[in-house]
């Protein structure tokens, strides 16, 4: 997560007041940053990857996995800053409590061989050394973008009461929520701007024995007397039959996801690779599902994604089309006496628009063609401050957000020191793609201040540190090709959004087609967009040359810099072999060869001897799941044969990667 203020934070009712002007100083903040840092040039080519792990209990007697609540005590143990420094690596703390995300302590250098082949080590390490820290013996760190048995009966440990004041769930404990005060608040003024619990309703994947498509889930707690605003407004039709009911912001935020984050040369070329990445970022959902399950039960998809952007839509019923709840009058509507507009979606969501300056780039006007509404007073006044209308449209539209968690301690700041207003809005927009400003310190000069940035953001997390090392890798390779060759990958936004969709069906990894711009040379011109399945953009058509083949001409480009890394040419080809097996374990999965996480953890399930063809995932077949996928991610040779097939565990023996 961004920013972690100290302080007392107001309630969405008492913080709306402070809205306008954490807006406002916000803008004069971004505009100290801009004017410190739009002339730098030639910063380097730096990057870095978060991973996020999830702690599970695992009770080998009872066959029960559970979420550890009670062992986020590592961060205060790993708040040792020599131990991370040496050891180069960093914890974060995120929205669940049983969660932990990692990165590196310092940016990897994206011109160096030695730093890709890095990666995983470090990986490695993270993953280590918070495990080391845990005291319960029956937890284990693992890196699983779903909880299968989320909000299901008992499924913490230590146990604890359903409910809560923040999202007064049905399914899950106040308790799973990071005790730092900003996630509690966040979740309930998510809750009360909305004017309702969120709601989240994920198609049901149908098995011979599931409930009928009309009929509502029977184990939603209804009637429980504890909550009659909650249980009422379920009963209302927040919960769909034949779907997957959840209704708390945990469910989305307690998942896990991979990031990246690179570093361009210049403001310019920032927004470029930005531009660049919007078609890619569905493709690399597509690539890394892993989420089948929800609240026990198998879906009808096979991400994460919408769920999350279910989990924190803070848009009130005018937003967000839909009448008032019943019996909850038009509360969520007023905004004193201002204009209320239409938002199409929700804060976590896909972008919007291209970024660059249509006069002197490939984008055209005509590309954004989604209906992105923007914050009409700060469009004005990031004109006023110089911006060019594309970057002015790009912020006006994070801005149409309102800041939800406000302390009362930091409503006073120096603009031309400080950005936590600034960064209140940016980081709670959480999107596929973030263009990361650097701060007022970055002048040209300061080269050890982190510059332009963009951070690709909808990864699934993988079970092993290999996969999570060769996707950071794939895609920092990939945009070092977009940054070497300019290619022109711009489509209309609208195409873009019909990918995400795509996305998240079941198997779409070798089953779908995506909208993809075939005539990619480094040019201006009309777009030729055809269909083409992942393996077609990975590894090329007649029409395209395709992804890999991409990373692959960045890697020969950058051969003769990398040589000199080594002291001999053996050492170089060993290194750049290893790179390979990134490669082509990106290949295999992309071809559909070895199968997705998603579907490897489907067909767990469907196979399981416990299994009652009723799309129910119970807790000893949740457990075995959990228990194979811990043996994954300690390499145990059979599961990952089984996993990555004879061929790529025989290169991972090879190249000492397990
Ligand atoms: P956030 O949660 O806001 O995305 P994090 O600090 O958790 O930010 O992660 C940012 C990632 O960016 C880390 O992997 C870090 O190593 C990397 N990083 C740090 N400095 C730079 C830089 N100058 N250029 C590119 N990446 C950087
Ligand atoms: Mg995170
Ligand atoms: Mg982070
Ligand atoms: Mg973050
Ligand atoms: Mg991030
Ligand atoms: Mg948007």
């Amino acid at each position: 997560m961004g920013l972690l203020s100290l302080g007392t934070p107001y309630s969405w009712f008492e913080s709306r007041s402070y809205c306008d002007h954490v807006k406002k100083n916000a803008l004069e903040q971004l505009y100290h940053c801009f004017e410190a840092a739009k002339n730098r040039s030639d910063d380097k080519y730096f990057w870095g990857d978060e991973v996020e792990y999830m702690v599970v209990h695992m009770d080998s007697k009872a066959k029960k996995a559970q979420l550890s609540i009670d062992e986020d005590h590592v961060f205060a143990d790993l708040a040792d800053e020599k131990i991370c420094d040496e050891r180069d690596v960093s914890y974060h703390p995120e929205y669940g409590r049983f969660m932990i995300e990692a990165t590196p302590y310092r940016p990897y250098d994206g011109d160096s061989l030695s730093h890709y082949l890095y990666v995983q080590e470090n990986m490695d390490t993270r993953r280590q050394l918070a495990q080391k820290y845990l005291k319960d013996p029956d937890a284990v760190l693992i890196s699983l973008t779903t909880f299968p048995r989320m909000g299901t009966d008992d499924f913490t440990f230590p146990a604890a009461i359903v409910g809560g004041p923040s999202a007064k769930s049905l399914f899950v404990p106040e308790e799973i929520t990071n005790r730092h005060v900003r996630f509690p608040t966040l979740t309930a003024n998510i809750r009360r701007r909305r004017g309702c619990k969120v709601a989240i309703n994920i198609p049901l994947y149908k098995d011979k024995y599931t409930r009928k498509d009309d009929e509502l889930d029977p184990t939603i707690p209804f009637n429980r007397s504890k909550f009659p605003y909650s249980d009422a407004e379920a009963g209302q039709g927040a919960a769909l039959p034949g779907h997957i009911y959840m209704d708390a912001m945990g469910f989305g935020m307690g998942s896990s996801c991979l990031q990246i984050t690179m570093q361009a040369q210049d403001l310019k070329t920032a927004r470029y690779l930005y531009d660049s990445l919007m078609n890619i970022a569905p493709l690399a959902l597509s690539a890394s599902a892993s989420a089948p399950i929800f609240r026990g039960f198998l879906a009808d998809q096979d991400v994460r994604w919408n769920v999350i952007s279910g989990a924190v839509d803070d848009r009130t019923p005018y937003e967000r089309g839909v009448d008032p709840l019943p019996g909850h009058g038009a509360k969520g509507n007023i905004k004193e006496g201002k204009p209320v507009i239409r938002i199409p979606k929700s804060r976590y969501d896909s972008v919007d628009q291209y970024l660059s300056d249509p006069s002197d780039s490939f984008n055209e006007e005509s590309y954004n063609d989604l209906d992105s509404p923007i914050n009409e007073e700060a469009y004005k006044t990031l004109l006023s401050y110089g911006f060019d209308s594309t970057l002015a449209h790009h912020f006006a539209h994070l801005f149409i957000r309102d800041p939800i968690v406000i302390f009362n301690e930091r409503v006073h700041q120096d603009n031309t020191k400080e950005n936590d207003h600034f960064e209140n809005i940016q980081s709670t927009n959480w999107q596929t793609l973030r263009f990361k400003p650097p701060t007022q310190f970055a002048t040209p000069d300061q080269k050890d201040q982190p510059g332009w940035r963009v951070e690709l953001r909808p990864m699934e997390i993988s079970i092993t540190s290999f996969e999570n090392a060769a996707y950071s890798v794939f895609f920092t390779l990939l945009s070092k090709a977009i940054l070497l060759f300019r290619p022109n990958f711009y489509l209309p936004v609208s195409l873009i959004e019909e990918n995400m969709v795509t996305a998240h069906r079941v198997d779409s990894i070798i089953k779908d087609k995506f909208h993809f711009r075939v005539n990619t040379e480094s040019v201006k011109s009309d777009a030729i967009i055809k269909e083409l399945t992942i393996k077609e953009v990975f590894h090329g058509s007649s029409d395209f040359e395709g992804l890999i083949s991409l990373v692959n001409k960045a890697i020969d480009s950058q051969s003769k810099l990398w040589s000199k890394e080594f002291s001999s040419s053996q050492e170089f080809d060993h290194a750049l072999g290893k790179l390979k097996v990134y490669i082509k374990f990106i290949g295999l999965r992309t071809s559909g060869e070895i199968p997705s996480t998603a579907r490897f953890i489907r067909d767990f399930v469907i196979k399981h001897p416990e299994y009652k063809q009723d799309s129910v995932v119970s807790d000893s077949v949740s457990y075995d799941l959990l228990e194979k996928l811990v043996k994954l991610t300690k390499y145990e040779r059979d599961t990952v044969a089984e996993f990555f097939g004879p061929e790529l565990t025989h290169d991972l023996e090879a190249f000492q990667f397990i």
